[in-house]
């Protein structure tokens, strides 16, 4: 059974499986290894339509639903550098989107194409060195003088700093006003006054390159905010309910990957004279991660079925973000130990994979602070 998925969907599903088994795959040690994958993939990617799925077609996107987003997010979850996924994802789903929902036309016009074909990579920029969790009170500022906005500050953990060109920014315009005074700005790499730096390596994601943001006194056209001024906080929580759902949706297909190998491993290992998987304990553990991760997918399904029809997906996003984290982390954990000694090696995909996952409990809002989320919707 694939409901909900159409025709088309399975089509489209088909190409980008092909896609990441034979474009992907084959080189993603060597990326994982070099800390960062060639930009020119961002190209080959444009080509085949996989950077506009959702974006309007006059802007080159394909126009298309939020289940074909889904279809994308579960392929790119089955490459084997969960990294270069991240990365992607923050261009197509965690980035251009504020663009595409609150830029200006002329914003939109000359940015939006060159990022649908791939010619231009994109980074969001929210955290920063003095804490992720409390948005409200971020310090780095963008003052208007004239026709420039001038900012101030940092931004640190910025997935994609090292080959982005395009970075969505929040600054706080009225820094009296908390939530209230927070701007989004795009800013192009190579601004006077805005430097990158590279940050030092990751526990896992390795193929994800990332950096720090620091602005002094850097010249921003004042055409360049996005939205409407101090609004940026407003916009960051409805664009963020879309980051959170796409990560939980690839790596919850990446977890998915993970049982299987451990399914076939469990099937070739032979301990006391019997295959690993005809032990009762491996049996139950693998059908009870397999009855989680229905779980998990099944409560995504709910959010994207609540995001088609344009309600707000906000508390179970927040229910997805937190259970299919926790879960994935769960898979890893027992997945490693079917594997025995050599899931510590890291050329099982396993050990990959148990550094990787741990960040979804922490990237894209923490797990405490969805439980804050939820816990307040709750009316508690
Ligand atoms: C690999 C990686 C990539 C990232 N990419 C990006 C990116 O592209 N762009 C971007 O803007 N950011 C990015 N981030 C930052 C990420 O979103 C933040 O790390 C995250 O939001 C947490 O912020 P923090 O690290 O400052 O932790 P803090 O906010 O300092 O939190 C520390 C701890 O306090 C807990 N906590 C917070 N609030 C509460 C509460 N109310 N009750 C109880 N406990 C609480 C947190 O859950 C956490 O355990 C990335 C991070 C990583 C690790």
């Amino acid at each position: 059974m694939d409901y909900p998925f159409s025709e088309e969907h399975r089509i489209f599903r088909r190409a980008v499986r092909r896609f990441v088994e034979e474009e992907l795959n084959p080189h993603v040690d060597e990326w994982e290894a070099a800390g960062i994958f060639p930009k020119e993939l961002y190209r080959r990617m444009g080509e085949l339509g996989f950077l506009g799925i959702r974006f309007d077609e006059k802007y080159g996107g394909a126009g298309a639903d939020i289940w074909s987003t889904v279809v994308f997010c579960e392929e790119m979850g089955r490459c084997r550098s969960r990294g270069l996924t991240m990365s992607v994802l923050v261009h197509t789903d965690m980035s251009s989107p504020y663009l595409h929902q609150y830029g200006s036309e002329a914003l939109k016009e000359k940015y939006l194409p060159a990022l649908i074909r791939g010619e231009k990579i994109a980074a969001i920029a929210l955290t920063e060195p003095s804490g992720g969790s409390d948005l409200a009170a971020m310090q780095t500022t963008a003052k208007k003088r004239g026709s420039q906005y001038i900012l101030n500050g940092s931004k640190t953990f910025i997935t994609n700093a090292i080959n982005a060109d395009v970075f969505i920014v929040a600054c706080k315009t009225n820094p009296s006003a908390g939530h209230r005074g927070i701007s989004l700005f795009l800013v192009e790499r190579g601004t006077p006054g805005f430097e990158i730096e590279k940050l030092p390596k990751k526990l896992g994601m390795h193929a994800s390159d990332w950096g720090q943001l620091s602005f002094v006194n850097c010249s921003v056209p004042a055409d360049h905010l996005i939205g409407e001024e101090n609004k940026g906080f407003y916009y960051a929580m409805e664009g963020l309910q879309l980051e959170r759902f796409v990560a939980c949706v690839a790596f919850t297909a990446s977890a998915q990957q993970a049982l299987e190998d451990a399914i076939k491993y469990a099937q070739d290992r032979e301990l006391f004279g019997k295959k690993l998987s005809e032990f009762q304990i491996t049996r139950h553990k693998l059908a009870k991660l397999q009855t989680k991760l229905e779980a998990a997918r099944q409560l995504l399904y709910h959010a994207a079925r609540l995001i088609e029809a344009g309600e707000d997906p906000t508390m179970v996003v927040s229910m997805c973000k937190a259970f299919c984290a926790d879960v994935a982390c769960e898979v890893a954990d027992e997945c490693l130990q079917i594997h025995g000694g050599y899931g510590y090696v890291e050329e099982y995909d396993i050990a990959r994979f148990y550094r990787d996952i741990r960040l979804w409990k922490i990237g894209a809002g923490t797990t405490e602070v969805m439980y804050e989320i939820i816990a307040k919707r709750m009316g508690i």
